[in-house]
């Protein structure tokens, strides 16, 4: 029977949990003891990659896979941690060789292949800043994000780079080296480029790692606002210390483990636990360069034997839509903890879990800015189907209002909704928006950084998510500007103004719709609705574009100018309009 509340008892765990007493951890847990787990002690250099990899080195978990790659046809590359250290260390060497150095951006355009993960370790090793881009992209947001991200030297692959950068290319003066992974594993040979190949099998097999502080910055992860353009996240090496004890608390890593984390490395849950958590525990992860496939996903968590699964809710909503009969045509004995993170997790699919593999799904919370899992539910703890759980240990969260003064106040009374806050000073925490400090000021309130979710907390501590406080949107766990997806429209001729939604979904959480006015002299109508789409998708790339595209004569406008997506997505879903008071007259 459906109960509102899934209690665990020892017998449903298959191994001790690493947090067992919720409260007791909580009590006795300290960053700087945390961090003296991986070794570190004040005033030393901190690497993420060299904590990552080559910290194994010289003990047992050096033989171990670390990286288990399965090629769209299933074949199989295992990278040990040993050979990690080594094809990351002559990645570091090659970037050494081409003079870019500690700080300068190294970015990542490429599917889930083995020089990506390399790549990014090297160049943490070099003390360079990772920033990872999702192949799904197009030409604009990538060019967007290496101008913003002052690019010196891109890493992708031959049909990427043709498809999608070499016709931008030009409008990037500071990128320096484009280092291309050919498709069919041979060398390339594209003008104003170099075969990565070529110069990893030039490179020597010993680095020495840039010493890097805990403050350096290590990762630069994009993310989506509201309005203007996408900010740069910056990470730094100390996040290590969080990236370990969430993958140990809300993870439950345990080093026998095979963990799959289904997340790609072009968002920040795909380096930060695709990459970063599971190295540093020593777990073998697998890697699945092909794209969403229900059977698929199945067959490689039994072939694989996966013990720890970390997906999406868009993905769980896709295999319901397969069955639980599909789930359960497979035994899954070493699967033994489930969570999700990216969307609300709907009460169903957390029942959904228990019913196709006899596990619950545990929700959990963060974003980009967090750099790691704030708030989980974890795997000794009563889950609540629909909450995202409890803050981990070393996470202090509240519940806030804002005033008009810009101060804010703290909700203590349960159950009321307010905005998600967290007290600075967990180590993962990004330090600034790239070259963009007024809009990280403004999102914090004294010690507090404002998440910009609407939450409340109930009488057990337990997080309940409500919705985004601005109007940023979620497409299959994917944060979408609305600003940037309008920007691309007005582009386009016939476009006089744009405003774009989120239109909830019941898969992917929502779709992107757009809404646009047009310029004089140009008719709505069916063809031009697919030349703007068509428009959109080239520019945007299909994960960023609309998919759907409403004209209107004019577009509700505040009166000072700012169009009111509010109200548009009110209409569309048949809502109250709420305050209109400063709507434009006539709109
Ligand atoms: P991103 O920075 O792209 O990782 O997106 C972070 C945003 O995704 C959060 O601010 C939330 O709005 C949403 N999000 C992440 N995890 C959850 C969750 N477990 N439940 C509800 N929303 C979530």
């Amino acid at each position: 029977m459906r109960t509102s509340i899934i209690h665990k008892t020892a017998s449903d765990l298959q191994v001790a949990p690493n947090l067992a007493d919720y409260d007791a951890e909580r009590r006795g847990f300290s960053w700087e003891a945390a961090g003296a787990e991986l070794g570190l002690r004040a005033q030393r250099p901190v690497n993420i990659a060299a904590l990552a990899v080559d910290r194994h080195l010289g003990t047992p978990v050096a033989d171990r896979i670390a990286l288990r790659f399965i090629a769209r046809d299933e074949r199989r590359r295992n990278i040990s941690y040993a050979e990690l250290a080594l094809l990351s260390s002559r990645f570091a060497g090659v970037l050494r060789s081409l003079g870019v150095g500690k700080g300068e951006r190294v970015f990542l355009l490429s599917g889930r292949i083995p020089e990506l993960y390399v790549a990014a370790l090297g160049a943490l090793k070099n003390g360079s800043v990772v920033a990872p881009l999702f192949s799904a992209f197009g030409p604009e947001p990538i060019r967007t994000r290496l101008a913003l991200g002052e690019a010196r030297v891109l890493v992708t692959t031959e049909s990427l780079y043709r498809r999608k950068v070499a016709g931008i290319a030009a409008e990037l003066p500071r990128l320096a080296h484009t280092l291309l992974v050919g498709d069919d594993g041979g060398p390339t040979d594209v003008p104003g480029t170099r075969d990565l190949a070529t110069l990893m099998s030039a490179a020597a097999d010993r680095f020495d790692v840039e010493r890097t502080s805990a403050n350096d910055m290590a990762l630069l992860h994009f993310t989506s606002g509201t309005t203007g353009t996408p900010k740069g996240a910056i990470h730094v090496h100390g996040a290590a210390v969080a990236h370990y004890a969430t993958g140990r608390y809300a993870l439950d890593l345990h080093p026998d483990d095979v963990f799959w984390c289904t997340a790609d490395p072009g968002w920040v849950t795909g380096t930060s636990y695709g990459i970063v958590a599971p190295l540093l525990h020593g777990v073998t992860s697998i890697v699945d360069e092909a794209d969403f496939d229900a059977e698929r996903w199945y067959r490689l968590l039994d072939q694989h034997a996966v013990s720890v699964w970390y997906t999406a809710p868009t993905a769980v909503r896709m295999l319901m839509k397969a069955g639980a009969g599909l789930a359960r045509a497979h035994r899954l004995p070493a699967l033994r903890f489930i969570a999700s993170v990216g969307e609300p997790l709907n009460p169903e699919a957390v029942w959904w879990g228990e019913e196709a593999f006899g596990l619950p799904i545990h929700d959990n919370w963060w974003q980009t800015e967090t750099g790691g899992i704030m708030i989980a539910n974890t795997a000794a703890m009563d889950i609540k189907p629909g909450s995202m759980g409890k803050p981990l240990p070393g996470i202090d969260a509240c519940v806030v209002a804002r005033r008009d003064d810009g101060s804010c106040e703290e909700i203590a009374a349960p159950g009321v909704q307010g905005e998600l806050a967290l007290r600075k000073g967990w180590p993962s925490m990004f330090r600034g928006y790239l070259n963009q400090d007024e809009r990280y000021r403004k999102c914090f309130c004294g010690d507090l950084y404002l998440t910009g979710d609407l939450v409340s907390r109930d009488a057990d501590g337990y997080y309940w998510f409500v919705g985004r406080a601005d109007d940023v949107i979620k497409s299959s766990g994917h944060l979408i500007g609305p600003f940037e997806v309008e920007s691309a429209l007005m582009e386009h001729p016939a476009v006089a103004e744009a405003g774009v939604i989120g239109k909830p979904d019941p898969v992917v959480g929502e779709t992107v719709k757009a809404f646009v006015s047009l310029k004089a002299g140009y008719v709505a109508g069916e063809a031009l609705r697919m030349e703007l789409l068509g428009h959109a998708r080239k520019r945007l790339g299909a994960a960023v574009a609309p998919k759907e595209i409403a004209f209107l004569p004019a577009l509700p406008r505040t009166r000072s100018g700012k169009i009111m997506r509010r109200l548009l997505k009110a209409r569309e879903m048949g809502l109250p309009e709420g305050d209109t008071s400063t709507l434009e007259a006539g709109a």
